[in-house]
């Protein structure tokens, strides 16, 4: 059990640190074509940057495929990724973006600082300059207190 724990952590802290670097130097780099999709005002509900979800929701599918006989490692990094994803989708698309209004852009605490760092985020529409890229691991001063 301490060992499911611990993979399904893994996978959760693993979404993170490559979501950060592929977001920096893939998505504001030679992927922007797909990400600025992203980062410019659109009409439709899809974006052309919702591959990425649909790339890392695979990877997590197809690990819990790999591991289910046995439930090793592979089965709990997967579960950790689809974790992951699901509280993305909650935070980032819902919450932030109001993709879906499931509830209000919140006015305090720790989803305030989420919010505030990911607005931050998409200040900027070009491929350069911008800021914070990841969802949780995003710089402190968001979550202090505002005057
Ligand atoms: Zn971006
Ligand atoms: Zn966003």
């Amino acid at each position: 059990m301490i060992k499911a724990i611990g993979f399904i952590g893994l996978g959760f802290v693993l979404m993170e640190l490559s979501g950060w670097l592929i977001h920096k130097y893939l998505m504001h780099g030679p992927l922007w074509m797909i990400h600025k999709t992203h980062h410019q005002p659109s009409k439709s509900f899809f974006e052309l940057n919702d591959v990425f979800s649909i790339l890392f929701g695979g990877i997590a599918v197809w690990l819990i495929f790999l591991g289910v006989e046995n439930l090793d490692y592979r089965f709990w990094i997967g579960v950790g990724i689809s974790l992951y994803g699901m509280l993305y989708f909650v935070l980032h698309d819902v919450l932030v973006h109001r993709r879906v209004r499931w509830f209000d852009s919140p006015k305090s605490g720790f989803l305030r600082g989420i919010f505030k760092a990911h607005q931050a985020h998409h200040r900027s529409r070009e491929r350069d300059g911008a800021v914070s890229f990841g969802l949780f691991w995003v710089p402190k001063k968001y979550f202090r207190k505002e005057e």
